[in-house]
């Protein structure tokens, strides 16, 4: 529904940007702490949802026509036309139905791959930071409501139009409404009622990005009332569902039919000029070799074959945004991970705090504040006053609020600093009381590659202080002296330097704080002379727990030959910590930031392939690393959540994003976004695109020599000349009744055993592996093989031509089935009892085809059509018995290639 124009007022013909923030304000009835919950669902009732109309995809009934709009399919329909003018009425009906089947799965399937495609694609809906009743909400972006009050970040998408009530270094990129790529300076100020979009600098426009800074707004229009609803660029973008793998099939399958119409056209004329056959009869048997060996319905099972896998990962937590990562995924051959919320769990408690010459302990667990900080042989006030300046620090400088629901403590905002305000708890501080007293005037956020954040505070008893908490390396930089209880001293970097790294050691995250007076007069921070004064008060440790089941994915990747790298903002010591507790590495080398800087590209390769920890890194280095892995034939999946993880994300092979903690910037830029931000959910999405690629393999490994026999088999009667074993309209019987059934059903395999234990294929082999093509000619041989040999037992044994063709008609299906069960285990014995069971999508496909084939056998209307005969229980059994013994050939054939040790080598 189109969002209403706000609440009218006395001075609403006046543009938003030309009026000043209070009166917006004013006239959206809002104020600068939000709207409260009930007033906010009212106005969503009355402006409808924040969202653009979708633009509704292609009509049915087109997708439906563009199923036969491809060469071969004209092919076929050109020769259902020959068939029907030279009287051939059921191989015409039979042609038809081939194609209007292929067409009806086509289009049924890529209906409810698109359907499925779009329900994950909604699983990542963009969230947005609101302040509803003075306090921090993230909302979908699509319930945001005029007064809504925005908060804006780095690599947010701006949520709605916004009238800035704040801006603090604020650059948006607006390229996509105004096409200009330099991303523009905001500001507060109201500028002139004149100003052309571009310039109107106190205005975030919907769908914009947010480069840089901090912004706070409140919203003036959403939905299609926004200024990119009136142009609406955004949406309606083509989805298409194509990925190398099905080019690569696509132009095979093209090549393939020109060189099976060339071998028709060559058949034809062979069997009219020297075999003397009549020219119409001739001429259906090759139309029928050709519907018959042309894989026409291989690109729909390959997509539904992706979409499967695609579905799979989503229940795993991996939402695919490009069709291509499906298959890159079963490729990787390095994962490069962030640490924190990735490998570990995220939820930071303080565990130590070191003060200038004294250690506290901390106890509890979590956020709740229940626990107490002691030092041995202190009484408890003293070990409070003691560490009140550094708690203060920490509760101040600090944008995070803890909450309770049902008992239980959570933390809206950055996790370590939820902990530190759990810390200022246990000692008895109250965040909101302290927070009044002493307002915040200014800060400078934190930014990855400054490591610090400040804020400058109004203190009770006059004159101001600044406040500054970041890496401890950084504050050392920055600090000259620290504050002790008997007043300042120089700093002991030193033993600061030993404290760090011994806490780092254990695997804790180590923050620094410090603070310096100011004068009143001070309004704003900067970064120039920010340490000038700056006072070490000590150091904060906090503990992050590993994840449990981090441990098992990188057990996986070792067996799976999948290297995996920890890219970390954190210090080396704790980094190394954790991956030794992860398992990553006994020993790991660490490589930091700054060694990186120092290495020429050239010299990247080698190190970055020997390194499992990277640290103190920026997001630059996350670019560096991600190329020269791939210099060196790498492909690299690399996490990322920062707007300046954007790059490194679309450099990489797959780049994955954290749905929890990353931004909107980050998500667009990644083919996978993570729902659980877990280093897991990315071993998962690896297993299932090894799967996924497998069954494409087994798809293509069972359609090629099933088509390739049938061919064999009448061109083999036409150039020896004798009885076609099979008649035309019974090709195009297989063809129609197995492409429905079996051809479908390899899509939906489960794992096979031991995915996790091969090393990753080469991304550029090619899907007709040696092994595949011998597969194809030794099956075709076989079936060929089956074919006749039946035939001519048949005829022995005195049979008439039509029961002996019902014979080769059966014994082609039965192969055809024991086939798929041979080919369902590409790797392992499928003579097992799991492999016999197969799964129901296996049975009920097998069912089908014998249902169909007894119909097509003992029907008195089939029989007139297709010309077959009844089949005694003799040849029955020993139609069953070729199937089975196809299945033992081609079992033994995996024995043997399996001991020559070709197998794993030729697959
Ligand atoms: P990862 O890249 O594995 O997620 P990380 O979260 O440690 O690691 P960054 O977020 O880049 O990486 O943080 C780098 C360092 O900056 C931290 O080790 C910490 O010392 C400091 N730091 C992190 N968050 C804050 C913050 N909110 N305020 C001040 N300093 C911070």
């Amino acid at each position: 529904m189109p969002a209403k124009p706000p609440p009218a007022s006395p001075v609403s013909d006046v543009p938003w940007h030309a009026c000043t923030a209070g009166d917006a304000l004013a006239r959206l009835q809002a104020d600068r702490g939000g709207l409260d919950a009930a007033e906010a669902a009212r106005r969503l009732q009355r402006h409808g949802r924040n969202e653009l109309p979708a633009t509704g995809g292609r009509p049915g009934w087109l997708r439906f026509l563009s199923q036969f709009n491809n060469a071969l399919i004209y092919f076929l329909l050109a020769a259902a036309g020959a068939a029907g003018l030279l009287g051939h009425v059921v191989d015409a009906a039979v042609i038809a139905a081939v194609v209007v089947v292929n067409a009806i799965v086509g289009y049924v399937q890529e209906g409810k791959a698109e359907r499925a495609l779009d329900a994950i694609r909604r699983m990542i809906s963009p969230q947005a930071t609101v302040l509803r009743g003075g306090q921090r909400h993230t909302a979908a972006v699509a319930d945001l409501v005029p007064g809504d009050v925005v908060l804006l970040d780095p690599g947010d998408r701006v949520p709605a139009d916004l009238r800035l009530l704040a801006a603090r270094s604020l650059l948006i990129d607006e390229a996509v409404l105004t096409g200009e790529s330099v991303a523009a300076g905001k500001h507060e100020a109201a500028v002139d009622a004149a100003a052309a979009l571009g310039d109107r600098s106190c205005m975030a426009w919907s769908g914009t990005l947010v480069a840089a800074g901090q912004g706070v707004g409140v919203v003036v229009a959403t939905g299609s009332s926004t200024e990119i609803g009136r142009i609406s660029t955004l949406i309606g973008a083509v989805r298409t569902l194509t990925t190398p793998l099905l080019r690569q099939i696509d132009s095979f399958g093209r090549r393939f039919t020109w060189v099976a119409l060339a071998g028709a056209a060559a058949l034809f004329a062979f069997a009219v000029l020297v075999r003397g056959f009549r020219w119409d009869e001739a001429l259906m048997a090759v139309v029928a070799l050709a519907v018959g060996v042309v894989p026409e319905g291989l690109p729909a099972v390959i997509t539904i074959t992706l979409a499967i896998g695609v579905q799979r990962m989503a229940a795993r937590n991996a939402v695919i945004r490009r069709l291509p990562a499906v298959e890159t995924l079963g490729a990787t051959s390095v994962i490069c991970t962030d640490k924190t919320g990735t490998l570990t769990r995220n939820e930071m408690t303080a565990r130590q705090l070191l003060l200038p010459g004294r250690v506290l302990r901390v106890e509890g667990i979590g956020y709740a504040p229940d626990g107490r900080i002691v030092a041995d042989g202190d009484d408890a006030a003293a070990v409070l006053a003691q560490a009140a300046p550094l708690l203060r620090a920490g509760l101040l400088c600090n944008d995070a609020r803890l909450r309770q629901t049902d008992g239980t403590w959570s933390v809206e905002g950055d996790p370590m600093e939820g902990a530190l305000v759990a810390l200022a708890m246990k000692a008895g501080l109250a965040p909101d009381a302290l927070r009044v007293e002493c307002p915040r005037v200014d800060a400078i956020p934190f930014d990855a590659q400054h490591r610090f954040m400040a804020t400058l505070h109004r203190n009770a008893e006059g004159g101001r202080v600044v406040f500054v908490k970041g890496a401890p390396e950084r504050l050392l930089e920055m600090c000259s002296a620290q504050r002790e209880d008997a007043g300042t001293r120089p700093l002991d970097h030193a033993t600061w330097q030993a404290a760090i790294a011994a806490a780092a050691a254990e695997g804790e995250r180590v923050l620094g704080f410090a603070c310096k007076q100011v004068g009143d007069e001070v309004e704003r921070l900067d970064f120039e002379g920010l340490g000038d004064g700056l006072q070490l008060l000590g150091l904060v440790g906090f503990i992050d727990p590993p994840r449990e089941e981090a441990m098992a994915a990188i057990a996986e990747c070792r067996s799976a030959n999948i290297a995996v790298k920890m890219i970390t903002g954190d210090h080396g010591a704790t980094a190394a910590a954790i991956a030794r507790q992860l398992g990553l590495a006994e020993d790991p080398d660490v490589v930091t930031g700054a060694q990186l800087d120092a290495v020429a590209d050239a010299d990247l390769g080698a190190l970055a392939g020997a390194t499992e920890v990277f640290a103190r890194t920026s997001p630059e280095h996350k670019l560096r690393i991600v190329r020269a892995l791939q210099a060196g034939g790498a492909v690299v999946a690399m996490t990322g959540d920062g707007v300046n993880d954007a790059p490194a994300l679309k450099q990489a092979d797959v780049g994955v994003a954290m749905g929890g903690k990353g931004t909107e910037a980050a998500k667009e830029a990644s083919e996978m976004v993570l729902l659980d931000d877990n280093f897991a959910s990315i071993v998962a999405a690896v297993h299932e695109g090894r799967v996924v690629y497998d069954n494409v393999r087994k798809v293509v490994g069972w359609t090629l020599p099933t088509n390739g026999g049938e061919m064999l088999a009448i061109a083999t009667a036409i150039l020896f000349g004798f009885t076609m074993p099979v008649t035309p309209v019974q090709i195009l019987w297989i063809n129609l009744v197995t492409a429905v059934t079996l051809g479908l059903v390899l899509a939906f395999e489960p794992a096979e055993d031991g995915v996790m234990k091969r090393a990753p294929r080469r991304a550029s082999a090619s899907l007709l592996t040696p092994f595949l093509v011998w597969r194809v000619v030794f099956v075709s041989l076989l079936f060929l093989a089956g074919a006749l040999g039946v035939f001519a037992w048949a005829l022995g044994r005195g049979h008439e031509v039509e029961s002996a063709r019902t014979l080769v008609v059966n014994t082609i299906v039965a192969m055809e089935i024991f086939y798929l069960f041979n080919v369902r285990y590409l790797h392992t014995a499928s003579f097992t009892w799991r492999g016999a069971m197969g799964t129901p999508v296996v049975l009920g496909a097998v069912g089908a085809v014998v249902l169909a084939q007894l119909a097509f056998t003992y029907l008195p209307v089939m029989q007139a059509l297709f010309a077959t005969r009844a089949v005694g229980a003799l040849d029955g059994l020993v139609v069953v018995g070729i199937g089975l013994a196809l299945m033992l050939a081609l079992e033994a054939e995996k024995l043997v290639l399996r001991r020559l040790g070709v197998l794993e080598a030729a697959a």
